[in-house]
């Protein structure tokens, strides 16, 4: 975005001044590599959250801000009922697994659904059972060791020894 559109209060912080509808400044938290590299979206967007009902102080964006459904991705605000406060159930957007490739079940016992599988070749790349590992299928550049498709994230070179690291605990230590 052109820089030339905020007032820039600090090295990470950049307002625009409320115009046409907005009720409240908006403020943009990022240094300026980032505020240059936005979407103009965000723009237009936190301008539209700061036109809101109810909105407390200023609409705000941090420093992940991007094209979002209503709001921008990464827009904070907040709205006062006793001041005509909206509730939005939309204000970011609704998942629509944009990007999504791995997705778990937690707190069941459900190995198909604690574990992780290749987003290409859909083998199971690491089992997991309650807290222990089952399988370990990536290389040691976290790869699918089918495909050699990269798996996102940071793994180790080997596979630890998690379990499940439950300790008793005694309620007499903890008695007034
Ligand atoms: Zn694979």
């Amino acid at each position: 975005m052109d820089i030339a559109l905020f007032a820039r209060h600090t090295d990470y912080e950049w307002e625009i001044a409320p115009h046409g509808a907005m009720r409240v400044p908006a403020v943009i938290y990022a240094d300026e590599a980032l505020i240059r590299a936005m979407d103009h979206k965000v723009y237009e967007q936190v301008c539209n959250v700061a036109t809101l009902p109810g909105i407390v102080k200023a609409a705000y964006a941090m420093p992940d801000a991007h094209w979002g459904y209503g709001f921008p991705i990464g827009g904070v605000a907040a709205f006062d009922p006793e001041e005509g406060g909206v509730v939005s159930a939309g204000g970011v957007g609704f998942d629509i697994s944009c990007g999504v490739r791995y997705a778990y079940t937690g707190n069941v016992h459900n190995e198909a659904g604690d574990s992780t599988y290749c987003h290409h070749c859909g083998v199971k790349v690491i089992g997991r059972d309650w807290y222990n590992l089952t399988a370990w299928n990536l290389d040691q550049d976290g790869k699918c060791r089918d495909c050699g498709t990269a798996c996102a994230g940071v793994f180790d070179t080997k596979p630890g020894t998690w379990g499940a690291r439950r300790l008793p605990v005694r309620l007499a230590n903890f008695a007034a």
